[in-house]
Protein backbone atom coordinates (compact mmCIF):
# COMPACT_ATOMS: atom_id res chain seq x y z
CA UNK A 1 0.00 0.00 0.00
CA UNK A 2 0.77 3.47 -0.38
CA UNK A 3 1.96 5.37 2.16
CA UNK A 4 -0.54 7.30 4.23
CA UNK A 5 0.42 11.54 3.47
CA UNK A 6 2.22 13.07 6.17
CA UNK A 7 1.48 16.18 7.77
CA UNK A 8 3.72 18.71 8.45
CA UNK A 9 4.65 17.39 11.61
CA UNK A 10 5.68 14.03 10.87
CA UNK A 11 7.65 15.11 8.14
CA UNK A 12 9.62 17.04 10.87
CA UNK A 13 9.81 13.87 13.06
CA UNK A 14 10.89 12.05 10.27
CA UNK A 15 13.93 14.50 9.20
CA UNK A 16 14.48 14.69 12.80
CA UNK A 17 14.72 11.10 13.57
CA UNK A 18 16.84 10.65 9.87
CA UNK A 19 19.28 13.02 11.35
CA UNK A 20 19.81 10.16 14.50
CA UNK A 21 18.86 12.67 16.90
CA UNK A 22 15.68 14.65 18.84
CA UNK A 23 13.95 17.90 17.50
CA UNK A 24 16.09 19.79 14.77
CA UNK A 25 18.67 17.84 14.44
CA UNK A 26 19.91 18.41 17.70
CA UNK A 27 21.72 14.47 19.23
CA UNK A 28 20.73 13.22 21.99
CA UNK A 29 20.19 9.62 22.13
CA UNK A 30 17.80 7.90 21.63
CA UNK A 31 15.60 7.89 18.59
CA UNK A 32 12.05 8.16 20.18
CA UNK A 33 10.33 11.07 20.75
CA UNK A 34 8.69 12.76 23.51
CA UNK A 35 5.71 14.62 23.47
CA UNK A 36 2.76 16.47 26.23
CA UNK A 37 -0.41 17.65 26.09
CA UNK A 38 -0.25 20.45 28.66
CA UNK A 39 -3.90 22.07 29.47
CA UNK A 40 -4.33 24.60 31.80
CA UNK A 41 -6.70 23.06 34.49
CA UNK A 42 -8.83 25.95 34.61
CA UNK A 43 -11.82 24.66 32.94
CA UNK A 44 -13.40 21.55 30.82
CA UNK A 45 -11.44 20.61 27.31
CA UNK A 46 -13.57 21.33 24.43
CA UNK A 47 -13.16 19.83 21.07
CA UNK A 48 -10.13 21.77 20.04
CA UNK A 49 -8.03 19.80 22.97
CA UNK A 50 -9.06 16.76 21.20
CA UNK A 51 -7.26 17.83 18.63
CA UNK A 52 -3.75 18.73 20.55
CA UNK A 53 -4.17 15.49 22.53
CA UNK A 54 -4.95 13.37 19.33
CA UNK A 55 -1.52 15.17 17.50
CA UNK A 56 0.12 14.55 20.80
CA UNK A 57 -0.44 11.48 21.70
CA UNK A 58 -1.17 10.37 18.10
CA UNK A 59 2.73 10.84 17.36
CA UNK A 60 4.09 9.23 20.08
CA UNK A 61 2.02 6.58 19.45
CA UNK A 62 2.88 6.15 15.79
CA UNK A 63 6.63 6.52 16.66
CA UNK A 64 7.05 4.47 19.42
CA UNK A 65 7.19 7.58 21.60
CA UNK A 66 5.46 8.51 24.52
CA UNK A 67 3.52 11.53 25.76
CA UNK A 68 3.25 13.43 29.10
CA UNK A 69 -0.25 14.40 30.63
CA UNK A 70 0.87 17.97 31.65
CA UNK A 71 -1.07 19.82 34.33
CA UNK A 72 0.26 23.80 33.45
CA UNK A 73 -0.99 25.01 37.09
CA UNK A 74 1.32 27.98 36.79
CA UNK A 75 -1.90 30.21 37.77
CA UNK A 76 -3.58 29.62 41.12
CA UNK A 77 -6.21 31.88 40.39
CA UNK A 78 -8.83 29.67 37.93
CA UNK A 79 -7.01 26.29 38.69
CA UNK A 80 -9.07 23.99 40.68
CA UNK A 81 -8.94 20.06 40.96
CA UNK A 82 -12.31 19.44 39.74
CA UNK A 83 -10.91 20.28 36.46
CA UNK A 84 -7.59 18.30 36.74
CA UNK A 85 -10.37 15.45 37.62
CA UNK A 86 -12.98 16.15 34.64
CA UNK A 87 -9.31 16.67 32.11
CA UNK A 88 -8.17 12.75 32.82
CA UNK A 89 -11.70 11.65 32.88
CA UNK A 90 -11.71 13.19 28.94
CA UNK A 91 -8.23 12.09 27.21
CA UNK A 92 -8.92 8.54 28.80
CA UNK A 93 -12.32 8.33 27.26
CA UNK A 94 -10.72 9.67 24.32
CA UNK A 95 -8.73 6.13 24.55
CA UNK A 96 -5.85 7.63 25.60
CA UNK A 97 -3.20 6.74 28.03
CA UNK A 98 -0.35 8.55 29.75
CA UNK A 99 0.54 5.66 31.62
CA UNK A 100 2.98 6.96 34.66
CA UNK A 101 3.58 10.52 32.64
CA UNK A 102 1.49 12.28 34.78
CA UNK A 103 3.31 15.95 35.53
CA UNK A 104 2.02 19.00 37.25
CA UNK A 105 4.08 22.48 36.00
CA UNK A 106 4.10 23.16 40.14
CA UNK A 107 6.14 20.38 40.49
CA UNK A 108 8.76 22.71 39.13
CA UNK A 109 7.95 25.76 41.39
CA UNK A 110 11.52 24.99 42.96
CA UNK A 111 13.75 24.75 39.97
CA UNK A 112 11.57 27.37 38.21
CA UNK A 113 12.73 29.61 41.40
CA UNK A 114 16.22 28.95 40.98
CA UNK A 115 16.29 29.52 37.31
CA UNK A 116 14.88 32.99 38.23
CA UNK A 117 17.78 34.27 40.91
CA UNK A 118 19.91 32.81 38.16
CA UNK A 119 19.22 35.18 35.64
CA UNK A 120 18.67 37.40 38.58
CA UNK A 121 22.34 36.63 39.42
CA UNK A 122 23.41 37.04 35.52
CA UNK A 123 22.34 40.63 34.85
CA UNK A 124 19.02 39.30 32.81
CA UNK A 125 16.68 39.80 34.98
CA UNK A 126 15.46 42.71 37.12
CA UNK A 127 12.42 43.76 39.67
CA UNK A 128 10.09 46.44 37.94
CA UNK A 129 8.35 48.41 40.57
CA UNK A 130 6.01 50.83 37.60
CA UNK A 131 2.31 50.27 37.77
CA UNK A 132 1.21 48.47 35.05
CA UNK A 133 -0.79 51.26 33.71
CA UNK A 134 3.67 52.58 33.51
CA UNK A 135 4.29 49.64 32.35
CA UNK A 136 1.85 49.52 29.37
CA UNK A 137 2.79 52.82 27.90
CA UNK A 138 6.70 51.67 28.31
CA UNK A 139 6.07 49.41 25.92
CA UNK A 140 5.70 50.72 23.02
CA UNK A 141 3.40 48.85 20.16
CA UNK A 142 4.35 47.54 16.55
CA UNK A 143 5.36 50.67 15.16
CA UNK A 144 6.74 52.09 18.31
CA UNK A 145 9.57 50.65 20.30
CA UNK A 146 9.54 50.53 23.60
CA UNK A 147 11.46 52.61 25.68
CA UNK A 148 13.37 50.98 29.24
CA UNK A 149 11.86 50.51 32.37
CA UNK A 150 13.51 53.22 35.10
CA UNK A 151 13.91 50.63 37.31
CA UNK A 152 15.78 48.69 34.54
CA UNK A 153 19.20 49.42 36.00
CA UNK A 154 18.35 48.10 39.45
CA UNK A 155 21.67 46.25 40.35
CA UNK A 156 21.49 42.34 40.70
CA UNK A 157 21.87 42.38 44.30
CA UNK A 158 18.81 44.88 44.88
CA UNK A 159 16.99 42.58 42.70
CA UNK A 160 17.77 39.59 44.54
CA UNK A 161 17.06 41.32 47.46
CA UNK A 162 13.24 42.34 46.53
CA UNK A 163 12.59 39.34 44.57
CA UNK A 164 13.31 37.45 47.81
CA UNK A 165 11.00 39.72 49.61
CA UNK A 166 7.86 39.49 46.99
CA UNK A 167 8.43 35.68 47.80
CA UNK A 168 8.28 36.21 51.24
CA UNK A 169 5.26 37.77 51.17
CA UNK A 170 6.43 41.09 51.76
CA UNK A 171 4.79 43.12 48.95
CA UNK A 172 1.05 43.33 47.71
CA UNK A 173 -0.16 42.22 44.35
CA UNK A 174 0.87 44.54 41.59
CA UNK A 175 3.70 46.24 43.35
CA UNK A 176 6.42 44.21 41.66
CA UNK A 177 7.21 42.00 38.93
CA UNK A 178 10.26 40.06 37.56
CA UNK A 179 10.96 40.16 34.31
CA UNK A 180 13.56 39.27 32.03
CA UNK A 181 16.17 41.83 30.54
CA UNK A 182 15.86 41.47 26.62
CA UNK A 183 15.15 43.91 24.42
CA UNK A 184 12.57 47.06 24.71
CA UNK A 185 13.28 47.61 20.98
CA UNK A 186 12.91 44.63 20.04
CA UNK A 187 10.77 43.97 17.00
CA UNK A 188 9.07 41.03 18.78
CA UNK A 189 6.83 42.19 21.62
CA UNK A 190 7.25 39.29 23.81
CA UNK A 191 10.98 40.10 23.81
CA UNK A 192 10.15 43.66 25.25
CA UNK A 193 11.28 42.61 28.99
CA UNK A 194 8.57 40.02 29.29
CA UNK A 195 7.36 39.05 32.70
CA UNK A 196 8.96 36.32 34.56
CA UNK A 197 6.50 36.15 37.60
CA UNK A 198 4.17 38.01 39.55
CA UNK A 199 2.52 38.37 42.91
CA UNK A 200 -0.44 36.74 43.53
CA UNK A 201 -1.93 36.14 47.22
CA UNK A 202 -3.73 33.03 46.68
CA UNK A 203 -3.48 29.66 47.71
CA UNK A 204 -2.54 27.16 45.08
CA UNK A 205 -4.64 23.58 44.11
CA UNK A 206 -1.55 22.03 44.82
CA UNK A 207 1.08 23.69 46.47
CA UNK A 208 -1.29 25.61 48.93
CA UNK A 209 0.26 28.64 50.46
CA UNK A 210 3.77 28.00 49.90
CA UNK A 211 4.37 30.10 47.31
CA UNK A 212 3.08 33.93 46.78
CA UNK A 213 4.62 34.33 43.42
CA UNK A 214 4.18 32.57 40.22
CA UNK A 215 6.18 32.24 37.29
CA UNK A 216 4.36 33.50 33.88
CA UNK A 217 3.32 30.81 30.84
CA UNK A 218 6.37 31.59 29.08
CA UNK A 219 8.93 31.63 31.81
CA UNK A 220 7.45 28.08 32.33
CA UNK A 221 6.77 26.52 29.70
CA UNK A 222 10.14 25.60 27.87
CA UNK A 223 11.95 24.68 31.08
CA UNK A 224 8.79 22.19 31.91
CA UNK A 225 9.19 21.18 28.71
CA UNK A 226 13.68 20.86 29.01
CA UNK A 227 12.42 19.23 32.70
CA UNK A 228 10.79 16.62 31.28
CA UNK A 229 12.67 16.05 28.13
CA UNK A 230 10.02 16.71 25.72
CA UNK A 231 11.34 16.78 22.06
CA UNK A 232 8.79 17.88 19.77
CA UNK A 233 6.37 21.01 21.72
CA UNK A 234 3.65 21.22 19.78
CA UNK A 235 1.54 24.63 20.72
CA UNK A 236 -0.93 26.57 18.55
CA UNK A 237 0.02 29.37 16.06
CA UNK A 238 -0.62 31.82 18.71
CA UNK A 239 2.76 31.20 20.60
CA UNK A 240 4.43 31.28 17.45
CA UNK A 241 6.09 34.56 18.25
CA UNK A 242 6.56 33.55 21.76
CA UNK A 243 8.82 30.89 20.32
CA UNK A 244 11.78 33.15 20.47
CA UNK A 245 10.99 33.69 24.04
CA UNK A 246 10.87 29.80 24.62
CA UNK A 247 14.31 29.56 23.00
CA UNK A 248 15.91 32.53 24.55
CA UNK A 249 15.01 31.31 27.97
CA UNK A 250 16.57 28.28 26.85
CA UNK A 251 19.63 29.30 25.99
CA UNK A 252 20.14 31.67 29.33
CA UNK A 253 19.13 28.54 31.72
CA UNK A 254 21.53 25.88 31.98
CA UNK A 255 19.46 23.31 30.49
CA UNK A 256 21.41 20.51 28.22
CA UNK A 257 18.31 18.54 26.12
CA UNK A 258 16.82 20.99 24.46
CA UNK A 259 13.10 21.13 23.19
CA UNK A 260 11.88 22.85 20.52
CA UNK A 261 8.35 24.41 20.22
CA UNK A 262 6.40 23.63 16.72
CA UNK A 263 2.72 25.26 15.94
CA UNK A 264 0.01 24.21 14.12
CA UNK A 265 -3.44 26.02 13.29
CA UNK A 266 -6.14 26.12 16.42
CA UNK A 267 -9.43 24.43 15.47
CA UNK A 268 -12.53 26.60 15.21
CA UNK A 269 -15.85 25.38 14.38
CA UNK A 270 -19.07 26.95 12.87
CA UNK A 271 -21.74 28.00 15.27
CA UNK A 272 -20.00 27.67 18.41
CA UNK A 273 -16.93 29.10 20.77
CA UNK A 274 -13.81 27.50 21.18
CA UNK A 275 -12.18 28.85 24.32
CA UNK A 276 -12.55 27.89 27.78
CA UNK A 277 -12.87 31.59 28.44
CA UNK A 278 -16.02 31.59 26.71
CA UNK A 279 -17.82 28.43 27.37
CA UNK A 280 -17.16 29.35 31.42
CA UNK A 281 -19.29 32.55 30.58
CA UNK A 282 -22.06 30.59 29.62
CA UNK A 283 -22.06 27.85 32.22
CA UNK A 284 -21.63 30.91 34.96
CA UNK A 285 -24.24 32.92 33.42
CA UNK A 286 -26.68 29.91 33.25
CA UNK A 287 -27.07 29.87 29.12
CA UNK A 288 -26.41 26.47 29.35
CA UNK A 289 -27.24 23.40 31.53
CA UNK A 290 -23.47 22.98 33.26
CA UNK A 291 -20.11 22.14 30.94
CA UNK A 292 -21.23 18.89 30.07
CA UNK A 293 -24.70 20.70 28.75
CA UNK A 294 -25.44 18.83 25.30
CA UNK A 295 -25.02 21.86 23.34
CA UNK A 296 -21.57 22.90 24.47
CA UNK A 297 -18.44 21.60 22.16
CA UNK A 298 -16.64 20.23 25.42
CA UNK A 299 -15.72 16.92 25.72
CA UNK A 300 -17.77 15.86 28.63
CA UNK A 301 -21.00 18.09 26.53
CA UNK A 302 -19.74 16.13 23.14
CA UNK A 303 -20.16 12.99 25.27
CA UNK A 304 -23.52 13.81 27.05
CA UNK A 305 -24.69 14.45 23.24
CA UNK A 306 -24.06 11.09 22.01
CA UNK A 307 -20.94 11.58 20.00
CA UNK A 308 -18.59 8.56 20.21
CA UNK A 309 -14.94 9.15 21.23
CA UNK A 310 -14.12 7.44 17.85
CA UNK A 311 -16.32 9.81 15.68
CA UNK A 312 -14.05 12.90 17.55
CA UNK A 313 -11.06 10.88 16.69
CA UNK A 314 -12.59 10.59 13.25
CA UNK A 315 -13.27 14.33 13.10
CA UNK A 316 -9.64 15.42 13.94
CA UNK A 317 -8.32 12.80 11.23
CA UNK A 318 -10.27 14.66 8.76
CA UNK A 319 -9.53 18.27 9.18
CA UNK A 320 -5.80 17.20 9.33
CA UNK A 321 -2.90 19.33 10.71
CA UNK A 322 -1.80 22.21 9.23
CA UNK A 323 -0.27 25.66 9.83
CA UNK A 324 -2.76 28.32 8.15
CA UNK A 325 -6.32 29.85 10.03
CA UNK A 326 -9.69 27.79 9.28
CA UNK A 327 -12.44 27.52 10.86
CA UNK A 328 -14.22 24.23 9.91
CA UNK A 329 -17.74 24.19 9.13
CA UNK A 330 -20.08 22.36 11.66
CA UNK A 331 -21.20 20.28 9.17
CA UNK A 332 -18.33 18.54 8.55
CA UNK A 333 -18.72 17.34 12.35
CA UNK A 334 -22.12 16.40 12.14
CA UNK A 335 -21.48 14.33 9.04
CA UNK A 336 -18.38 12.45 11.08
CA UNK A 337 -21.15 11.79 13.81
CA UNK A 338 -23.62 10.67 11.05
CA UNK A 339 -21.09 7.97 9.39
CA UNK A 340 -19.92 6.59 12.88
CA UNK A 341 -23.29 6.17 14.47
CA UNK A 342 -24.70 4.71 11.30
CA UNK A 343 -23.42 1.21 11.19
CA UNK A 344 -23.45 0.66 15.00
CA UNK A 345 -26.77 2.22 16.44
CA UNK A 346 -30.15 0.18 16.67
CA UNK A 347 -33.60 1.90 14.76
CA UNK A 348 -36.63 2.30 16.87
CA UNK A 349 -39.46 3.83 16.09
CA UNK A 350 -40.57 7.19 17.28
CA UNK A 351 -43.24 9.65 16.36
CA UNK A 352 -42.25 13.19 17.52
CA UNK A 353 -44.86 15.42 16.41
CA UNK A 354 -48.26 12.93 16.58
CA UNK A 355 -51.50 12.82 14.61
CA UNK A 356 -53.66 9.99 15.40
CA UNK A 357 -54.52 7.28 12.66
CA UNK A 358 -57.67 4.75 13.38
CA UNK A 359 -57.94 1.94 10.82
CA UNK A 360 -61.48 1.08 10.79
CA UNK A 361 -61.54 -2.32 9.71
CA UNK A 362 -58.77 -3.44 12.32
CA UNK A 363 -61.11 -4.79 15.30
CA UNK A 364 -60.79 -3.13 18.42
CA UNK A 365 -58.41 -4.81 21.11
CA UNK A 366 -56.49 -6.81 18.88
CA UNK A 367 -53.03 -6.81 19.43
CA UNK A 368 -50.89 -7.71 16.24
CA UNK A 369 -46.88 -8.58 17.19
CA UNK A 370 -44.69 -8.49 14.75
CA UNK A 371 -40.48 -8.91 14.79
CA UNK A 372 -38.85 -5.67 13.74
CA UNK A 373 -35.02 -5.81 12.54
CA UNK A 374 -32.87 -3.43 14.95
CA UNK A 375 -30.53 -2.58 12.09
CA UNK A 376 -31.40 -2.79 8.26
CA UNK A 377 -28.08 -4.64 6.82
CA UNK A 378 -26.95 -6.55 9.95
CA UNK A 379 -29.18 -9.37 10.76
CA UNK A 380 -26.53 -10.26 13.61
CA UNK A 381 -28.40 -7.61 15.56
CA UNK A 382 -31.45 -9.31 16.31
CA UNK A 383 -35.16 -7.79 16.51
CA UNK A 384 -37.30 -6.35 19.10
CA UNK A 385 -41.28 -7.04 18.88
CA UNK A 386 -43.58 -3.69 17.27
CA UNK A 387 -47.34 -3.98 18.23
CA UNK A 388 -49.53 -3.12 16.03
CA UNK A 389 -53.44 -1.94 16.75
CA UNK A 390 -56.52 -0.07 15.46
CA UNK A 391 -55.16 3.03 17.08
CA UNK A 392 -51.62 3.95 15.84
CA UNK A 393 -49.74 7.56 15.16
CA UNK A 394 -48.05 8.88 12.93
CA UNK A 395 -45.96 11.67 12.22
CA UNK A 396 -47.83 14.75 10.93
CA UNK A 397 -45.21 15.23 7.99
CA UNK A 398 -46.11 12.20 6.93
CA UNK A 399 -50.09 13.23 5.84
CA UNK A 400 -50.44 16.07 3.75
CA UNK A 401 -54.09 17.20 2.83
CA UNK A 402 -53.48 18.88 0.07
CA UNK A 403 -50.17 17.96 -1.59
CA UNK A 404 -47.90 18.82 -4.10
CA UNK A 405 -46.90 17.20 -7.04
CA UNK A 406 -44.56 14.08 -6.04
CA UNK A 407 -46.08 13.59 -2.68
CA UNK A 408 -46.07 10.02 -1.74
CA UNK A 409 -46.54 9.93 1.94
CA UNK A 410 -50.27 9.73 3.50
CA UNK A 411 -53.34 11.79 1.25
CA UNK A 412 -57.07 12.06 0.72
CA UNK A 413 -57.75 8.73 -0.91
CA UNK A 414 -54.22 7.65 -1.59
CA UNK A 415 -52.13 4.73 0.21
CA UNK A 416 -48.74 4.45 2.06
CA UNK A 417 -46.97 1.86 3.72
CA UNK A 418 -46.15 1.05 7.71
CA UNK A 419 -42.64 0.39 7.94
CA UNK A 420 -42.72 -3.56 9.17
CA UNK A 421 -46.90 -3.54 8.80
CA UNK A 422 -49.64 -3.07 6.15
CA UNK A 423 -50.62 -0.55 3.27
CA UNK A 424 -53.26 1.38 4.97
CA UNK A 425 -55.50 4.26 2.61
CA UNK A 426 -57.02 7.48 4.11
CA UNK A 427 -60.85 7.32 3.75
CA UNK A 428 -61.51 10.34 6.08
CA UNK A 429 -59.67 13.44 7.83
CA UNK A 430 -61.54 14.19 10.85
CA UNK A 431 -62.01 17.66 12.19
CA UNK A 432 -62.26 19.91 14.91
CA UNK A 433 -64.29 22.66 15.35
CA UNK A 434 -61.39 25.40 13.87
CA UNK A 435 -60.21 23.22 11.33
CA UNK A 436 -57.93 21.72 13.03
CA UNK A 437 -57.01 17.66 12.31
CA UNK A 438 -58.36 15.87 15.13
CA UNK A 439 -57.28 12.13 13.36
CA UNK A 440 -57.28 10.24 10.15
CA UNK A 441 -59.44 7.14 9.24
CA UNK A 442 -57.93 4.40 7.28
CA UNK A 443 -58.49 0.98 6.17
CA UNK A 444 -55.56 -1.75 5.69
CA UNK A 445 -54.49 -4.01 3.28
CA UNK A 446 -54.32 -7.29 5.71
CA UNK A 447 -52.41 -8.82 2.30
CA UNK A 448 -49.77 -6.62 2.91
CA UNK A 449 -48.37 -6.88 6.13
CA UNK A 450 -44.96 -8.59 5.21
CA UNK A 451 -44.61 -7.25 1.34
CA UNK A 452 -45.83 -4.66 -1.32
CA UNK A 453 -48.74 -5.31 -3.00
CA UNK A 454 -47.72 -6.37 -6.73
CA UNK A 455 -51.01 -5.12 -8.34
CA UNK A 456 -50.25 -0.95 -7.58
CA UNK A 457 -47.33 0.95 -7.00
CA UNK A 458 -47.01 2.25 -3.27
CA UNK A 459 -44.30 4.70 -3.13
CA UNK A 460 -44.33 6.21 0.72
CA UNK A 461 -43.19 3.80 3.38
CA UNK A 462 -43.71 5.81 6.94
CA UNK A 463 -43.12 4.91 10.69
CA UNK A 464 -45.89 4.55 13.26
CA UNK A 465 -46.19 3.57 16.53
CA UNK A 466 -49.31 1.74 18.16
CA UNK A 467 -51.18 4.47 20.15
CA UNK A 468 -51.80 2.00 23.68
CA UNK A 469 -48.72 1.00 23.99
CA UNK A 470 -46.10 3.86 22.49
CA UNK A 471 -44.06 5.68 25.92
CA UNK A 472 -44.28 9.55 25.95
CA UNK A 473 -40.80 10.52 27.42
CA UNK A 474 -38.96 13.71 27.34
CA UNK A 475 -37.50 14.79 24.00
CA UNK A 476 -34.90 17.29 23.29
CA UNK A 477 -33.73 18.38 20.32
CA UNK A 478 -30.60 20.12 20.32
CA UNK A 479 -29.30 22.66 17.72
CA UNK A 480 -26.37 25.11 17.30
CA UNK A 481 -25.37 27.55 20.18
CA UNK A 482 -24.98 30.05 17.81
CA UNK A 483 -27.02 31.36 15.19
CA UNK A 484 -23.35 32.18 12.37
CA UNK A 485 -19.75 31.39 12.64
CA UNK A 486 -17.59 32.01 15.37
CA UNK A 487 -17.67 35.46 16.10
CA UNK A 488 -14.14 36.86 17.32
CA UNK A 489 -12.02 33.79 16.62
CA UNK A 490 -10.15 35.23 14.04
CA UNK A 491 -6.30 34.71 14.03
CA UNK A 492 -5.53 37.02 17.03
CA UNK A 493 -3.70 40.58 16.09
CA UNK A 494 -0.06 40.06 17.40
CA UNK A 495 0.11 42.41 19.85
CA UNK A 496 -2.96 40.41 21.50
CA UNK A 497 -1.17 38.82 24.36
CA UNK A 498 -2.27 35.99 26.87
CA UNK A 499 -2.73 36.99 30.45
CA UNK A 500 -4.04 40.39 29.60
CA UNK A 501 -6.57 42.13 28.02
CA UNK A 502 -9.20 39.66 28.66
CA UNK A 503 -11.81 42.82 29.49
CA UNK A 504 -10.87 44.32 26.44
CA UNK A 505 -11.37 40.92 24.70
CA UNK A 506 -14.64 40.59 25.84
CA UNK A 507 -15.96 44.47 24.64
CA UNK A 508 -15.01 42.83 21.23
CA UNK A 509 -16.22 39.34 21.28
CA UNK A 510 -20.25 39.96 20.88
CA UNK A 511 -20.54 36.33 20.87
CA UNK A 512 -23.61 36.01 23.34
CA UNK A 513 -25.68 38.51 20.95
CA UNK A 514 -25.07 35.83 18.28
CA UNK A 515 -27.16 33.13 20.73
CA UNK A 516 -29.40 30.93 19.06
CA UNK A 517 -32.75 31.25 21.01
CA UNK A 518 -34.04 28.16 19.73
CA UNK A 519 -30.76 25.62 20.94
CA UNK A 520 -32.85 23.04 22.66
CA UNK A 521 -36.35 22.40 22.40
CA UNK A 522 -38.64 19.88 24.54
CA UNK A 523 -41.12 18.10 22.52
CA UNK A 524 -44.45 17.53 24.31
CA UNK A 525 -46.12 15.07 22.78
CA UNK A 526 -43.43 12.58 21.09
CA UNK A 527 -44.71 8.89 20.75
CA UNK A 528 -42.09 6.42 21.20
CA UNK A 529 -42.22 2.84 20.56
CA UNK A 530 -42.64 0.74 23.95
CA UNK A 531 -39.16 -1.20 23.90
CA UNK A 532 -37.35 2.14 24.27
CA UNK A 533 -38.61 2.21 27.85
CA UNK A 534 -35.79 0.04 28.91
CA UNK A 535 -33.38 2.45 27.37
CA UNK A 536 -30.45 3.24 29.53
CA UNK A 537 -28.71 6.09 30.25
CA UNK A 538 -26.11 6.84 27.48
CA UNK A 539 -27.55 4.18 24.96
CA UNK A 540 -27.66 5.45 21.47
CA UNK A 541 -30.70 4.70 18.59
CA UNK A 542 -31.29 5.72 15.59
CA UNK A 543 -35.00 6.86 15.18
CA UNK A 544 -35.75 5.72 11.47
CA UNK A 545 -36.52 8.85 9.28
CA UNK A 546 -35.94 11.15 12.06
CA UNK A 547 -32.34 11.38 13.92
CA UNK A 548 -29.54 9.81 16.06
CA UNK A 549 -30.74 10.15 19.76
CA UNK A 550 -29.15 9.02 22.84
CA UNK A 551 -31.03 8.18 26.27
CA UNK A 552 -29.72 11.10 27.89
CA UNK A 553 -26.75 10.42 31.17
CA UNK A 554 -29.51 11.65 33.66
CA UNK A 555 -32.07 9.71 32.97
CA UNK A 556 -33.74 6.94 34.92
CA UNK A 557 -37.10 4.45 33.93
CA UNK A 558 -39.53 6.77 36.04
CA UNK A 559 -38.30 9.79 34.31
CA UNK A 560 -36.74 9.05 30.70
CA UNK A 561 -35.30 11.40 28.69
CA UNK A 562 -33.86 10.98 24.92
CA UNK A 563 -31.34 13.96 23.42
CA UNK A 564 -30.92 14.22 19.62
CA UNK A 565 -27.46 13.78 18.39
CA UNK A 566 -27.70 14.86 15.10
CA UNK A 567 -30.03 14.53 12.48
CA UNK A 568 -30.43 12.00 9.34
CA UNK A 569 -29.14 14.43 6.44
CA UNK A 570 -26.95 17.64 5.96
CA UNK A 571 -29.07 20.53 7.28
CA UNK A 572 -32.17 18.05 8.67
CA UNK A 573 -31.67 18.83 12.52
CA UNK A 574 -34.59 21.79 12.39
P1 LIG B 1 -8.61 28.07 25.60
O1 LIG B 1 -8.23 29.24 24.77
O2 LIG B 1 -9.79 27.35 25.14
O3 LIG B 1 -8.68 28.40 27.05
P2 LIG B 1 -5.97 27.20 25.93
O4 LIG B 1 -5.04 27.12 24.79
O5 LIG B 1 -5.81 28.35 26.84
O6 LIG B 1 -7.43 27.05 25.39
P3 LIG B 1 -4.78 25.11 27.39
O7 LIG B 1 -5.36 24.35 28.50
O8 LIG B 1 -3.65 26.00 27.66
O9 LIG B 1 -5.97 25.90 26.76
O10 LIG B 1 -4.47 24.16 26.16
C1 LIG B 1 -3.84 22.92 26.23
C2 LIG B 1 -3.37 22.56 24.85
O11 LIG B 1 -4.47 22.48 23.96
C3 LIG B 1 -2.44 23.62 24.31
O12 LIG B 1 -1.32 23.00 23.76
C4 LIG B 1 -3.25 24.32 23.28
O13 LIG B 1 -2.46 24.80 22.25
C5 LIG B 1 -4.22 23.24 22.81
N1 LIG B 1 -5.45 23.84 22.30
C6 LIG B 1 -6.28 24.66 22.95
N2 LIG B 1 -7.29 25.07 22.16
C7 LIG B 1 -7.10 24.46 20.97
C8 LIG B 1 -7.80 24.47 19.72
N3 LIG B 1 -8.91 25.19 19.54
N4 LIG B 1 -7.31 23.72 18.71
C9 LIG B 1 -6.20 22.99 18.89
N5 LIG B 1 -5.49 22.94 20.02
C10 LIG B 1 -5.92 23.66 21.06
MG1 LIG C 1 -3.56 28.40 27.93
MG1 LIG D 1 -6.93 30.37 26.69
Amino acid sequence: AAAAPRNFLQEIIDKDLAKGGRCAGRSVKGDVIRTRFPPEPNGYLHIGHAKSICINFGLAQQYGGRCHLRFDDTNPAAEETEYVESIQEDVKWLGFDWGENLFFASSYFDQLYEWAELLIKDGKAYVDSQTVEEMRKLRGNLKEPGKDSPFRGRTPEENMTLFREMRDGKHKEGTHLLRAKIDMKSANMNLRDPPMYRIIHKEHHRTGKKWCIYPLYDFAHGQEDAIEGITHSICTLEFEAHRALYDWYCDNLPIKARPHQFEFSRLNVTNTVMSKRKLLKLVKEKVVDGWDDPRMPTICGMRRRGVTPEALKNFVMRIGVTTSYSTVDSGLLEETIREDLEPKVHRRMAVLYPIKVVIEDFPEGKVEETQAANHPSRPEEGSRTLKFTREIFIDRDDFNEAPPEGYFRLQPGGEVKLRFSYVIKLKEVVKGKNGEVLELRCTHDPATRDTMPTDRRVRGVIHWVSAPHCIRPAVRLYDYLLRSGTPGEEAPAEEEKEEEGDDAKDSKEDFMKELNPDSVCELKDACLEESLKDAKPMERFQFERTAFFVCDKYSTPASLVFNRIVGLKENSHK
